[in-house]
């Protein structure tokens, strides 16, 4: 069991600590990248994190290939008044340039493609521009289909490079109204996973991990992130050799009250974590959460359907 917080003076710090951290941009993905390859070695799922290594690699040498488009003041001044998110991934105008990063990973992709990668990437080239947009709609809304399976972690890694490096374009005093906490302030996309950091000023506080623009914001540990409810909140992890059940720096947060569960991270037990990469590495917790009738409250855009 989890200790409960705030009880260390630590809420003093919270009010210092950053209540939103904007994605730091190329090296974000470049360090996913790094703990991608580290996680493959070994790894029952080692050639589909292998390729997603590489995808992250993609991504933060496209970075910064482009200038992000500037995001219109009414939504800056909306965002500041009522904290609604200034780039809400379901409802902005998509600027095109997303479609030119989808590109650039598969031109980055297919130099090594192995023939069932080759086969899927030309499947995914002879898409015109009117699906494309239809199927990043789906992707977004969580609505993507067994046809659009082999596509999806292509889109999404688009997508969350798009939305990265425009999210990295705005000041935090742009989004720290907003009031919602169990969505993005920036993009409204839930979180993939919420870590616990160690060091600098988010030391000892849990941040939720946008699924698509990597924006962090803080929320209370032991407080369900898709209900807010912090009674029935519990933990599931997986048994780690050496390692007390308690110990785990991978574990499942459950809550009773809306079944549903989310991966959280403690980076003082392992300080390599990465809320993506380790979250797509750690696939057998989601299956032994699923068993036990817990439905999984954030998405993660990287993970090929079939690859559980
Ligand atoms: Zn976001
Ligand atoms: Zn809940």
């Amino acid at each position: 069991m989890a200790t409960r917080i705030v009880t260390d003076g630590s809420t003093e710090r919270v009010e210092h600590a950053p209540r939103v951290v904007l994605p730091a941009g190329a090296t974000l993905f470049a360090e996913r990248a790094a703990r991608f390859e580290q996680l493959a070695r070994g790894h029952a799922l080692g050639p589909y994190l292998q390729l997603m290594a590489r995808v992250c690699r993609a991504q933060a040498d496209l970075y910064g290939a482009r200038a992000a488009p500037p995001i219109a003041e009414s939504a800056l001044a909306a965002s500041r008044a009522y904290g609604m998110p200034p780039l809400a991934a379901l409802t902005h105008e998509r600027d095109a340039q997303w479609r030119d990063d989808l590109r650039g990973i598969e031109a980055a992709l297919r130099p090594q493609a192995n023939e069932p990668l080759a086969a899927a990437l030309e499947r995914l080239q002879r898409l015109d521009d009117r699906a494309l947009e239809a199927l990043a709609d789906r992707v977004l809304a969580g609505g993507a289909g067994d046809e659009d399976a082999e596509h999806v972690p292509l889109v999404g890694a688009a997508l969350q490079l798009y939305f990265t490096r425009r999210a990295a374009t705005l000041a935090p005093a742009d989004v720290g109204n907003c009031d919602v906490a169990t969505v993005c302030p920036v993009c409204g996309t839930r979180p993939v996973a919420s870590v616990v950091r160690i060091g600098g000023p988010q030391a000892n506080l849990r941040y939720l991990v946008c699924a698509l623009c990597s924006t962090e914001w803080n929320m209370v540990r032991v407080k369900c992130s898709a209900c807010e409810e912090e009674k029935g909140v519990g933990y599931l992890s997986i048994e780690v050799p050496d390692r007390a059940p308690g110990e785990a720096a991978v574990r499942a947060e459950t809550c009773d009250e809306c079944k549903s569960y989310l991966k959280i991270l403690y980076q003082e037990k392992d300080p390599m974590l990465e809320p993506m990469a380790d979250d797509l590495a750690s696939l057998a917790l989601d299956v032994l959460v699923d068993e036990r009738g817990y439905a999984r409250s954030g998405p993660n855009f990287l993970l090929h359907p079939g690859s559980g």
